[in-house]
């Protein structure tokens, strides 16, 4: 039965952002983690600390109008949430997909709050994005999108004010137009938005950071049950920017990844997925993942998303949208005897998914901790615009490495203090928050 905190929050969030449902789940999630600590805490009760962390800052809803190849006008929606700058300028990617809306935006923007208290970095917690859809459209139409969008955002973001980045939908290609558009509308060069290309501001390692970082958590997850990547098969949904480099890695670590999806079906490979066909498909073609089978004939494709869960697997590392892992999906996992699950997409696995895991044993990583990676390099990112400098591959995974294993312990020993050991959901929640928290409480009520 849920507290009279947590429905008390829960009434005012469903009440205020009507029809907004996987905005009020991830309230709930962290509702109900950091109770403990408002009870330990009663100023942050008396200040009304939560109460306001569920409010946005600022949100903006805005008309994109642009003209398609064929001089026809299409209007789509833009949206920027600003949730909190209690510890930095807001930070956070834009999601271009036909599912966004605010409940959508809202939901990752409270996400990123805690995820980039975590990373050690000071930025705080923004979100972003539009209803286009980039899949069919020529590059023209892209840009022309991008510019649109960037004109009205553009007088909202700054470096040290708003840092967007990309996310579903958004990969370099969007990055690069929405960064021309907006160097030209503010006469300034800045680092304002990041994931640029490595010619004009970007970081090493951003690309691969979420991917990269996913796993590095993950390998601590592995450590704590005494074993490796060694001979695992693994499945990872997705096959985008954070499925892509999350493979990568584990092959590297000496793994096996056996199954990848995409919104609509899945392949499995025995012998292991040929990253290489799936980086051409994806990233240079823009073509569907079953292209792969007519490559690798002895993979199979499956039409459909959710079954990628019932294949068998030591590891999985969802890694493409919300809510794709369901109870029914948990169960297959469990009984396929899935030792872990790490999250690479935000909030892929729903409530009842996280229970199933939790009951049986299963080590979760949950999103805001283990894919904060490509927000850390971000970051880091933005520390060498302000310093002119470049950093090596090897100087910022090495960063990456080691932020990702300082999440890893705030998460443990948050979850440990607060008498919830190795549930690292709760762990995370409250060591975001604990930081966020005593940023408000030191500056006043704002
Ligand atoms: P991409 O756009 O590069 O790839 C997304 C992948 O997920 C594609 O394979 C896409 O398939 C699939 N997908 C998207 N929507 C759905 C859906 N509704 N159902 C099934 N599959 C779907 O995005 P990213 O890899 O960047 O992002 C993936 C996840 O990781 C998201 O949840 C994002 O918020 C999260 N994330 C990303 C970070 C980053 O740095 N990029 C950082 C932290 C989190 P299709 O091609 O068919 O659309």
């Amino acid at each position: 039965m849920a507290s009279q905190f947590v429905e008390s929050i829960m009434g005012q969030v469903t009440m205020r952002n009507p029809g907004e449902t996987e905005f009020h789940q991830a309230v709930r999630e962290v509702a109900e983690s950091i109770e403990v600590v408002i009870q330990k805490n009663p100023a942050f009760a008396k200040m009304k600390v939560f109460e306001r962390l569920v409010e946005p800052e600022r949100q903006m809803m805005f008309r994109v109008p642009w003209l398609d190849d064929k001089g026809q006008v299409q209007v789509n929606r833009g949206f920027r949430v600003q949730f909190s700058s209690a510890i930095g300028p807001y930070k956070g990617g834009i999601r271009f997909h036909p599912s966004v809306y605010l409940g959508i935006i809202k939901f990752l923007g409270f996400e990123q709050i805690f995820k980039n208290a975590l990373t050690t970095t000071p930025i705080g917690g923004g979100k972003g994005g539009s209803d286009f859809d980039p899949k069919g459209k020529s590059d023209n139409e892209v840009m022309k999108f991008c510019q649109s969008f960037m004109s009205e955002l553009f007088r909202h973001i700054g470096s040290d004010t708003d840092v967007p980045a990309g996310d579903i939908g958004v990969g370099g290609r969007e990055v690069g137009f929405m960064f021309g558009q907006y160097k030209r509308l503010a006469n300034c060069y800045t680092g304002v938005l990041t994931g640029k290309g490595l010619e004009w501001g970007g970081s090493l390692v951003r690309t691969e950071a979420t991917g990269y970082g996913l796993v590095y958590f993950v390998t601590r997850m592995l450590q704590d049950r005494k074993t490796d990547w060694k001979g695992k098969r693994v499945t990872v949904s997705g096959s985008g920017n954070v499925a892509i480099y999350a493979v990568q890695k584990i092959e590297q670590l000496g793994a096996k990844c056996i199954a990848m999806s995409d919104s609509n079906g899945y392949i499995v490979d025995e012998a292991g997925i040929n990253l290489n066909t799936v980086k051409r498909i994806k990233e240079i073609e823009r073509g569907r993942i079953k292209d792969y089978v007519g490559e690798h004939k002895k993979a199979k494709y499956v039409e459909g998303c959710s079954g990628i869960w019932t294949v068998p697997c030591d590891i999985a590392l969802p890694s493409a949208t919300q809510n794709e892992v369901d109870e029914a999906g948990a169960k297959a996992l469990v009984k396929n005897k899935c030792i872990a699950v790490g999250e690479g997409a935000n909030m892929p696995s729903t409530p009842e998914a996280i229970q199933v895991f939790q009951d049986n044993g299963v080590s979760f990583g949950p999103a805001k901790a283990a894919n904060a990676g490509g927000v850390a390099t971000s970051a880091l990112e933005m520390c060498q615009n302000s310093m002119r400098l470049s950093w090596t591959f090897e100087e910022v995974d090495k960063r990456l490495n080691m932020i990702m294993n300082a999440i890893y312990d705030q998460c443990t020993q948050a979850a440990e203090e607060y008498g919830m050991k190795n549930n690292l959901v709760a762990g995370a929640n409250i060591a975001g928050f604990l930081k966020v928290a005593k940023s408000m409480m030191a500056q006043g009520v704002v």
